[in-house]
């Protein structure tokens, strides 16, 4: 079964049931987009979705990163901060050690990357070792796209959060299908907005909330301010806030009163994805859903190409089947079960 529906597109399977478009794209979105993952890839996330529901880390997801190093520390290892990777090194086709910037040498039996693999692939590593076509699918894959998120510090004394009827809401004001490509057009567009200081309270100081504000936004909308590693154009800061007051405008529909309740503002663009979550073209969260945008073989891509080379994290995957975070979790389990079964190698 999971071979069959493996091959079946989400669209093709809920055309043959269904007319109405509303409940098709809810269906086969989980949103209000038209679907176009696998059967098999959907079926995951509506199980994640409604039966497993979301996990929300009670330590928060910092919490998630201070118990690994806790682990780590513990059982005698190093972290190094601040300590970017230029190269992996790869000798007789085997992955034997990693380059830093600072032009640091170490060597190891294993190398487990976290990069985003297009990254690995085509920029931390000698193209050489690659054949010329690997070399081309991983380059016309396609990833997610990025997104604009502004941050909120909210005063909620006037704000009624009840209207959202849930800790997490995906709101759309309009469909106009045929006006989707307006990448500033919000109330065209899903945003999806997040109370998390539900779930923690004291993720806000006493008496106040947070609220992250999400909508999709193409890199390109955004690469022609760029000018270098973490370097904008004049005026970039201010284009973002404006867009984001636009974005505020527009949730206020449904939450009136919130452009005044805002005591802190932070805005995140695809370059900030790019420039401090290091992730090409600040894609969010893995491979492009629709697989005909896809030309890898392998749905599991950990064990790369090279041997005692190991990538993990939400890339690792062609389809993120539990979710972004659980998904690099379990990557990251397989491949230090990997390297105990075949360590001797
Ligand atoms: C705005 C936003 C919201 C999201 N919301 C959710 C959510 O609600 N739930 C969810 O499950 N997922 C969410 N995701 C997806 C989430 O990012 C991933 O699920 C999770 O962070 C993936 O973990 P990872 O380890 O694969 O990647 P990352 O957390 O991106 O870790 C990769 C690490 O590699 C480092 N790196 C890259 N290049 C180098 C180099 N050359 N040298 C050294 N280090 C390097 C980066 O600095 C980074 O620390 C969200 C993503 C974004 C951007």
């Amino acid at each position: 079964m999971i071979k069959e529906y493996n091959n079946v597109s989400s669209e093709t399977y809920l055309n043959r049931f269904l007319k109405d478009d509303e409940l098709i794209r809810l269906l086969g979105s989980q949103g209000s987009y038209f679907p176009v993952m696998s059967m098999i890839h959907l079926a995951f996330l509506w199980n994640v979705m409604s039966k497993e529901g979301i996990w929300f880390p009670s330590c928060g997801v910092h919490g998630i990163s201070d118990l690994l190093q806790e682990v780590v520390i513990g059982n005698e290892g190093e972290i190094k901060l601040n300590s970017g990777i230029k190269e992996i090194l790869v000798e007789d086709n085997r992955a034997v050690g990693v380059e830093l910037m600072n032009g640091d040498v170490y060597s190891a039996k294993w190398i487990i990357v976290n990069a985003d693999y297009k990254k690995t692939v085509l920029k931390l590593m000698n193209k050489n070792n690659f054949s010329s076509e690997y070399l081309k699918h991983v380059k016309n894959s396609k990833y997610t796209s990025s997104e604009l998120s502004v941050y909120l510090g909210i005063n909620s004394d006037n704000l009624d959060l009840t209207k959202m009827r849930a800790n997490h809401l995906f709101y759309r004001a309009t469909y106009d299908d045929k006006n989707e490509g307006d990448p500033e057009n919000f109330k065209n567009k899903e945003i999806e907005i997040c109370d998390w200081s539900n779930k923690s309270p004291e993720f806000a100081p006493k008496g106040k909330k947070n609220l992250i504000l999400r909508v999709t936004m193409p890199y390109e909308h955004f690469k022609h301010w760029k000018l270098g590693d973490k370097m904008k154009k004049d005026g970039y800061q201010e284009y973002k806030k404006n867009l984001a007051r636009k974005l505020i405008k527009t949730v206020e529909s449904i939450l009136p009163g919130l452009s005044s309740s805002i005591e802190v503002m932070e805005v995140a663009t695809p370059l900030t994805y790019e420039d401090w979550g290091q992730r090409s073209h600040g894609s969010i969260a893995g491979w492009n859903r629709d697989m005909k945008n896809i030309y890898m073989k392998h749905k599991s891509l950990i064990e790369n190409p090279i041997p005692h080379l190991l990538h993990v994290g939400i890339y690792s995957f062609l389809e993120p089947f539990l979710g972004g975070v659980p998904t690099s979790i379990y990557s990251g389990c397989l491949a230090a079960d990997h390297i105990l079964q075949n360590n001797e190698i």
